[in-house]
């Protein structure tokens, strides 16, 4: 069915992608779609939307196109605001010195890991925060073709703890690390952080020091540098490990858990509502943990979260993972009793809130960004593969990515 769509779509309209094209279009129609303005509404038919200047201009069933701009005829198109990924790396080799990489390669790269998948925004939760920043800067001066990206820089951990599966990072890499001793001390390094571009700080509450030992940061340190970083306007993300090292978390008053807690036995409806109660948000990642014996389990605390008021945002920890595929997290998703609505949100509503941009993104109506996602299955199929049918990726009026209709 999806050939089938996709024949149809690329027979009436395509755009040329040309990598290092001077500027952003951020001029488009999108005419005769399907459309899910939020979550929570009805699909649209019919419905044309105008971008200009990268905003929402227009969006109804009889809406005037100016001339000249972009036009792209999607009659067999689901239109969706633009996903996030809040959780993902560039941490791999390849994203080495991205200040002078050619701008082709890494505008397939970011194809390849992000945007092929729809993600118009991600969030970086570790990374050589001046590698980032200057892939950021390509990437916002229409170089490169890729999503918004917030970063956490470089993250802290627990004093002499650095995970064991760090053991392999060159000594030079390792050396730029944070482990605060003091209170004083994590202060300085989110202050560092920040001036160096970072948007958000990601936090080891625990550190997995061995398979079987976690280390977790002290209670002081860690809420010293949460304190720190709010007050620079930022979210505090951490990676907890274990029942302790959540503790802390929710003790320094974190904002994000990076991932499900994975040791689901622990966890009990007290401290998932504790978290509910101090807003805290989850990002599942439960593609990493699909392998696990207590998958169902895990998933099962997502769901419990959510049903008891918190706050879900879509994030796999791409770029950790070297297999770049979606499938299998929304599959994960789905299994746990998420509707396509639910999975929707978690990758546009949810996540514009959490970052307090709800006003300006996350739905596909006038006065909103131009940040698209454009499907060719419509998800209310209830197939989880239906979101990874990805024909358009749209920022701010701008194709980002499109389905190479040699490939379908
Ligand atoms: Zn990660």
């Amino acid at each position: 069915m999806v050939g089938k769509l996709c024949s149809k779509v690329f027979g009436l309209a395509f755009l040329l992608l040309v990598p290092g094209a001077a500027g952003l279009a951020q001029e488009l129609a999108i005419e005769d779609a399907a459309v899910y303005a939020s979550p929570e509404a009805p699909l649209h038919k019919h419905m044309t939307i105008v971008i200009h200047n990268g905003v929402i201009a227009d969006a109804g069933e009889h809406v005037r196109i100016p001339k000249g701009i972009q036009r792209i005829s999607c009659q067999e198109c689901v239109v969706l605001a633009g996903f996030w990924n809040a959780h993902v790396h560039f941490m791999e080799p390849k994203w080495n010195d991205a200040a002078h990489l050619p701008a082709e390669r890494l505008t397939r790269q970011l194809g390849e890991m992000l945007t092929h998948s729809g993600f118009t925004t991600v969030v970086d939760t570790g990374s050589d925060v001046e590698n980032t920043v200057a892939l950021r800067k390509r990437i916002e001066r229409g170089e490169v073709y890729g999503p918004r990206i917030f970063t956490a820089g470089i993250p802290l951990y627990p004093v002499h703890a650095l995970p064991f599966y760090l053991a392999d990072v060159p000594t030079e890499v390792k050396a730029k690390l944070g482990q605060p001793e003091t209170a004083a001390d994590a202060k300085a390094l989110v202050d560092k952080n920040h001036v160096a571009g970072a948007d958000i700080l990601k936090l080891f509450t625990g550190s997995i020091v061995r398979p079987n030992q976690v280390v977790p940061m002290q209670v002081e340190i860690a809420r010293a540098a949460a304190e720190e970083e709010h007050k620079n306007g930022g979210l505090v993300f951490s990676h907890s490990s274990n029942m302790e090292g959540t503790k802390v978390a929710i003790d320094a008053g974190v904002d994000v858990l990076a991932h499900t807690p994975e040791f689901a036995d622990e966890i009990d409806r007290a401290v998932l509502q504790r978290m509910v109660t101090q807003q805290m948000t989850i990002v599942p990642t439960l593609k990493l943990f699909s392998q696990d014996s207590d998958i169902a389990k895990i998933r099962g605390l997502d769901y419990q979260f959510r049903h008891l008021g918190g706050r879900l945002v879509y994030g796999t920890d791409t770029g950790f993972l070297a297999d770049y595929d979606q499938s299998e997290e929304f599959r994960q998703l789905m299994a746990a009793g998420f509707t396509f609505r639910d999975v929707l949100d978690m990758l546009t509503t949810a996540p514009a809130a959490l970052f307090h941009l709800s006003q300006r993104e996350g739905k596909v109506m006038p006065g909103m960004r131009g940040d698209l996602t454009i499907l060719s299955e419509d998800p209310a199929s209830g197939r989880p593969e239906a979101f990874t049918h990805v024909l358009y990726t749209i920022r701010g009026g701008t194709v980002i990515w499109q389905a190479d209709r040699t490939t379908k």
